[in-house]
């Protein structure tokens, strides 16, 4: 039975790769019918950002990798936040000591900054820990009397020496460190709180996880992690990594960063968030008007592909499909055009009624209210021609308003040089007798109306757009103009013509 986690610390926006992080976990789960479950790790409490959670469930919910168990969620292994969690980890933070694979550091922060100046390439580890204030040093006697006066303390990991550890990733293979290179990290900060490592690991075991999918950079810290199992007897049956090649930059130059996104006004994160400053802040894929489906089917893409020419997936789909064994090991590259042509896709592809729901709020936005038949076949004639949401506005306003910008150059190269309006008036009067103003009906007229003058099609056919909508490019005219009716066209030609 599969059981996987997306883990996040909630110390501000989730960029794109920790939803990609979710992403991968979530197909594993579903795929195989597991369990997806969202742990909150906050236990940094220096680092802890309000707001931050309920951002990354709310990014969560939108892009559908909805958690089956978490905080809020439901579960039977719960509390899924850290912070609710602190004397678990002081239990097994105190069997690490009890069985010699942990002991008790008393060094102020002052004494380590002073080693750290005197050996810029100090690691507290298996060869300075003898000579530092801990209870591998001190009588036992004295770190009685330190523990009862209550001094300050953390208790440390005891890296063994000479071991080396092997980890056998699903996507890098095998990885292999040496203790010896490994310091003896804090398990139990002098706040009570474990550390990450810790709080990780001991989560994992009774969360009862089976595969930990997540970003590169946590690749060494595996290393202490599976010391850690290994300290606590539980070696054989650590869960299996998957560590997930970085998201590179669009030009491909090095790890995509936040200041990326604000740098390139592409989004790089989910949603928006709003930060203390405008540098703190950042517009997401939702705000820039993606569907959250567009997303999710090019974070699959980034790091993975299915081995097949196929690029457009269901989420069932992509579970169906998505084995950890694809992954790449290489820089996925984020490539935002590739997003918007994902868009475009499902944009495309979206039932007209559903299209409508969304881009409602759009055009009410813009202070006009459609009724619903108006709205379907708009965004009907329209779907082919957008990329992001907000385009039904930018490329389809003068469906409901007079346009502004106009076209004139087209105007002047085929009206003017056709000579004057008043070949054209007689069209205007021909379409107002037509009692049945459909696509068909008008373009009989149209054709019929040019025949006579002696004139061609398409001298008439962008004169006729242009003066409806200010512009060259949109929807076949005639199904415009029988959408938009014999008044609002007649009234926009003599406006234009005028
Ligand atoms: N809390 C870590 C993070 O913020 C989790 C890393 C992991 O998945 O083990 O990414």
């Amino acid at each position: 039975n599969i059981r996987v986690r997306f883990a996040p610390s909630p110390t501000g926006a989730l960029h794109i790769g920790g939803i990609r992080t979710a992403l991968y976990n979530y197909l594993l789960a579903k795929k195989f019918g597991g369990t997806f479950i969202l742990r909150i790790e906050d236990t940094d409490q220096t680092r802890y950002v309000p707001g931050a959670e309920a951002y990354i469930i709310e990014s969560l919910r939108w892009a559908g990798i909805v958690p089956m168990e978490g905080p809020g969620f439901g579960g039977a292994y719960g509390p899924y936040r850290q912070s609710d969690r602190k004397e678990i980890y002081l239990e097994y933070a105190q069997q690490l000591v009890d069985n010699g694979h942990g002991y008790y550091a008393f060094d102020t922060p002052e004494e380590l900054d002073a080693v750290r100046k005197a050996d810029e390439n100090f690691k507290y580890d298996s060869k300075t820990r003898l000579k530092l204030k801990n209870s591998l040093t001190l009588s036992a006697e004295e770190v009685k009397r330190r523990l009862n006066a209550e001094e300050p303390y953390v208790i440390r990991l005891k890296v063994p020496e000479d071991q080396s550890i092997l980890i056998q990733d699903l996507v890098r293979d095998e990885v292999s460190f040496q203790s010896n290179e490994l310091d003896d990290k804090v398990m139990l900060k002098g706040d009570g709180m474990p550390t990450y490592h810790l709080a990780n690991v001991i989560d994992d075991r009774l969360m009862k996880i089976t595969h930990v999918i997540r970003g590169e950079e946590w690749l060494p810290s595996t290393a202490h992690h599976v010391l850690l199992y290994r300290a606590f007897g539980w070696e054989t049956e650590m869960p299996r990594f998957a560590h997930l090649p970085l998201i590179l930059k669009p030009d491909g130059k090095g790890k995509l960063s936040k200041r990326d996104g604000f740098r390139l006004g592409i989004p790089v994160f989910p949603i928006s968030w709003n930060g203390e400053t405008p540098e703190d802040s950042f517009i997401g894929f939702r705000e820039f008007g993606f569907d959250p489906r567009a997303m999710v089917n090019f974070m699959a893409f980034m790091g993975w592909n299915p081995g097949t020419e196929q690029e457009i997936f269901s989420m069932d789909e992509l579970a169906e499909a998505f084995t950890v064994e694809k992954i790449g090991k290489s820089g996925a590259r984020f490539d935002f055009d590739k997003a918007k042509w994902f868009n475009q896709q499902y944009i495309m592809a979206t039932p007209d009624a559903a299209l409508a729901k969304t881009v409602r709020p759009i055009i009410e936005a813009h202070g006009h209210q459609p009724a619903e038949d108006f709205l379907r076949s708009f965004v009907g004639m329209m779907k082919e021609r957008v990329i992001l949401f907000p385009d039904f506005w930018t490329n389809g306003a003068y469906f409901f308003e007079d346009f502004t910008v106009f076209d004139e150059a087209t105007i002047r190269k085929k009206w003017k040089a056709e000579g004057s309006r008043v070949i054209f008036a007689p069209l205007v009067e021909q379409l107002e007798a037509l009692s049945d103003y459909t696509a068909t009906t008008v373009q009989t007229c149209v054709e019929a109306f040019t025949a006579n003058a002696g004139l061609k099609f398409g001298d008439v056919l962008p004169i006729l757009r242009v003066g409806l909508t200010g512009t060259m490019k949109g929807p076949a005219v005639f199904d415009m103009m029988a959408l938009l009716g014999k008044a609002e066209c007649r009234r926009r030609l003599e406006r234009a013509f005028d």
